[in-house]
């Protein structure tokens, strides 16, 4: 089977709905298809200013929803990245084989330090890209899910992966970018021409996964439409329902155009209960499950100690091979 490898960021108390329809659904089915590898990267969580008991909380309510999903803590290995300390080590030989000129050239960096102001930005975040690139190359990763935003980071997985291996020999292997093709991106309830984020979208026009499902269905009932007051899939035109439509469909797995027949004649009122009740219908058994995974956080903790266990089999031969390749002297 190919390798997969992603990871996703222990920052926030809870996953969106974007990040699981855009993302982590993604993630479960590839579990049939693939050998794959998913962790919370919390050493990435740290390039930002941070709260350490905030982040344990965090790293564990987003492994238990990662759980909750569907992910198989026995078809795959799901883990916690700083209990893999070849992430760390991997980076830095990465580190040294990465241009100055190339990492600033890394678009999220400009952005994100442009937000924060260089001055305050930490080195860790400039070297983000870089132990991404570690992460998956650690894994020998044949694909990475990647969304649109990601796609420069790989690019930089890639050259690292095929430079280390020109000069060292072959030893890494070069990942090609999984887009995936029936992944819906979601927008944001209250300004739908903007994706849902969790660090640009409004309360109003953000579903999290965790909050009080009467809370999403509210949202949703309350969601900005478009005018006019035909149910149809045109991004352009009605992006505000064509977002709902596409978010009922993906939690229904119907295809558009058959919701498209089914709301001939009736109002943005009536999709808009129905997406309503099929989010809520999802949401709290999800919820459920989260929250028994929470209930027993020893078992949690121990269920990723394994996780990472089995992740280390691998990412300890990946960096034995570096290391020998690059010049280090070998255990005796
Ligand atoms: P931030 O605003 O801090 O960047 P985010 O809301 O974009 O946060 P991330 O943690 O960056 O969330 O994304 C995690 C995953 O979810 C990524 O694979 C990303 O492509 C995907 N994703 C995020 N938002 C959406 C969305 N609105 N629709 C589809 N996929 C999304
Ligand atoms: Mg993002």
């Amino acid at each position: 089977k190919p390798r997969v490898l992603s990871g996703i960021q222990p920052t926030a108390d809870s996953f969106h709905l974007g990040n699981y329809l855009g993302a982590l659904r993604q993630w479960v089915r590839l579990q049939d298809t693939h050998e794959t590898f998913y962790c919370v990267v919390d050493l990435h969580a740290i390039t930002v200013e941070h709260d350490p008991a905030l982040l344990l909380e965090r790293t564990r309510r987003s492994a238990a929803q990662l759980l909750a999903i569907g992910l198989d803590p026995e078809e795959g290995a799901l883990f916690v990245q700083s209990q893999v300390p070849e992430h760390a080590q991997l980076s830095w030989v990465l580190e040294c084989q990465t241009g100055f000129g190339e990492a600033s050239r890394m678009t999220q960096f400009k952005d994100k330090a442009a937000r924060q102001g260089t001055d305050r930005a930490s080195v860790g975040l400039f070297t983000y890209p870089v132990l991404q690139a570690a992460d998956i190359l650690l894994y020998q990763a044949n694909a990475v899910p990647v969304g649109e935003d990601q796609r420069q980071h790989l690019e930089l997985s890639r050259n690292l992966a095929q430079r280390f291996n020109n000069r060292f020999g072959p030893t890494l292997t070069v990942p090609e970018p999984h887009i995936v093709t029936d992944t819906a991106k979601i927008y944001d309830l209250q300004d739908p021409t903007a994706k849902m984020s969790k660090s640009a979208s409004s309360a109003g026009g953000l579903i999290e996964l965790m909050e009080d499902p009467k809370r999403s269905a509210k949202k949703i009932r309350s969601a900005v439409t478009d005018a006019g007051r035909e149910i149809v899939y045109d991004p352009e035109g009605k992006p505000g329902v064509s977002n709902l439509l596409i978010i009922y469909s993906a939690l229904t797995d119907r295809p558009v155009a058959e919701l498209e027949t089914a709301y001939e004649g009736k109002g943005y009122g009536d999709l808009k209960k129905d997406v309503a009740e099929v989010l809520v219908e999802f949401v709290e058994p999800f919820q459920q499950r989260v929250r028994s995974y929470l209930d027993d956080v020893a078992e949690l903790d121990k269920l990723l100690t394994r996780g990472a266990e089995r992740a280390r089999d691998v990412a300890s031969a990946t960096l034995s091979e570096v290391y020998r390749r690059i010049g280090f002297l070998q255990p005796a």
